[in-house]
């Protein structure tokens, strides 16, 4: 069975789509028909490889975020649960999601399927103010949001539930404001676009990780409940990532190191750097990330996706340029955003030099490299290309 016919398959064939999941995922081999929940569990949770990126705690009661982590709480007999079907983790096969999103067969070249990419800052003060890097993420969805092309955006706030970072669902470009600037966690963000849905929202834009963003698009794909989940999903901005830390444990090292101050942005340096920088209201403060490396989700160590790379454009920090962003322009969808919010005065472009995109798909060969020296066996398949 080719890609394309299970695409097609999964399109067509609403009822069977998970056993030809199945299927795909195994090559046509015979599985053991465990319920979707335990074989999620097996397969992801209990080998570490979760990355919270939130899909299945938005989609499953059984499954919690629970002081950062994914908890199963009962057990379920679906051999068809959404939870292990949109799970970036559990396998991942770019080829149908390429034909569906990109019109092309995936390019595996290091930065995936791409138009054009571009430096890119925002043109207003008040979100260069805030922001990561050159701000284009706020001023994109903020602009979707303003010019109706979305009605709700699922973005991450620093505050959600419980004290820890987490999706919120924004209507307003203050809303979509108030959560700029990287929480360097997985914050299981994923969960609030179940709020989303619910509410009616029928056009939702989503800022999130490379994992998160490859969730979205199985989700679009295999649309298990019928939710029109093409259409809804109708922006998809992805971030560049190498690494997350597990949220519970950072937050916690956080609060013991800076206590009750306010901490307003945290910051990596591009290499040789090293470092965490913490900036408070006192000031900042340097953590090496030496003594923060056993915090990064083992997921991560097993993740090849540095681009976000089936995301409708991708937004990155410019290295050697600060306030400035890397805009890798993938989708018609992305090319149509762009050129509005130049058209509009809300994003500054310039030429992305030839020598900065070198070292950008280098950078992605290598994690994808890493990647690909470890076993099968180590990786479980995590997140895998199958290229
Ligand atoms: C965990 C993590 C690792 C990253 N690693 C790299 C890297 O190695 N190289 C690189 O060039 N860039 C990396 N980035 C991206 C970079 O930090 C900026 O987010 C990006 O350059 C966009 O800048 P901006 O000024 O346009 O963002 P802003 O306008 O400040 O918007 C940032 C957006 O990111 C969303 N966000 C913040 N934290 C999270 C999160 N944990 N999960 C999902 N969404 C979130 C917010 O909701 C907000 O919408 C990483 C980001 C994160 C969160
Ligand atoms: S990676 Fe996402 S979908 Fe998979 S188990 Fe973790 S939170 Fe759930
Ligand atoms: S490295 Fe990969 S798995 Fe880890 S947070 Fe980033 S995109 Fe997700």
């Amino acid at each position: 069975m080719n890609h394309r016919t299970v695409g097609f398959l999964a399109r067509s064939l609403p009822r069977r789509r998970a056993r030809r999941i199945i299927s795909v995922e195994t090559k046509g081999a015979a599985v053991t028909q465990t319920s979707a929940l335990d074989r999620l569990y097996e397969k992801v949770i209990a080998k570490g490889l979760c990355a919270a990126c939130g899909a299945c705690v938005g989609n499953c009661p059984y499954l919690v975020k629970y002081k950062g982590k994914t908890v199963k709480l009962d057990s379920c007999t679906r051999s068809d649960g959404k939870c292990y079907v949109y799970c970036p983790a559990a396998y991942f096969d770019p080829e149908p999601i390429s034909q569906a999103i990109f019109n092309e067969s995936y390019d595996n070249n290091g930065i995936g399927n791409f138009a054009e990419v571009k430096a890119s800052r925002s043109t207003f003060d008040e979100i260069l103010a805030v922001a990561q890097g050159g701000g284009t993420v706020t001023s994109l969805m903020g602009m979707a949001l303003n010019k109706g092309l979305i009605d709700a955006a699922v973005v991450t706030s620093g505050k959600g539930s419980g004290g820890f970072a987490g999706g919120v669902v924004a209507t307003t470009l203050e809303g979509v404001k108030g959560c700029a600037g990287s929480k360097f966690v997985g914050a299981h963000s994923l969960d609030a676009l179940k709020e989303a849905l619910q509410s009616g929202f029928t056009r939702i834009g989503i800022v999130g990780l490379p994992c998160q963003v490859r969730s979205l698009r199985k989700m679009q794909l295999y649309d298990m409940k019928d939710q029109d989940l093409k259409q809804r999903i109708s922006l998809v901005i992805g971030l560049f990532c190498n690494w997350s830390f597990s949220v519970g444990e950072f937050q916690s090292l956080i609060r013991t190191r800076m206590g009750t101050k306010e901490i307003r942005k945290f910051d990596v340096p591009p290499p040789p750097a090293n470092q965490l920088r913490v900036e408070t209201e006192d000031g900042v403060q340097i953590i090496s990330l030496d003594e923060l490396k056993p915090l990064i989700q083992d997921a991560c160590r097993q993740c090849p996706d540095m681009t976000s790379e089936f995301a409708d454009v991708s937004v990155g920090m410019y290295e050697g340029r600060p306030g400035w962003n890397t805009l890798i322009i993938r989708s018609r969808a992305g090319l149509e955003l762009v050129e509005m919010a130049i058209q509009s005065g809300v994003l500054q472009t310039e030429p992305f030099p030839v020598e900065n995109l070198t070292h950008l798909r280098q950078a992605s060969r290598n994690k994808k490299e890493r990647v690909s020296r470890m076993t099968p066996e180590a990786s479980g398949g995590h997140l895998a290309c199958h290229d």
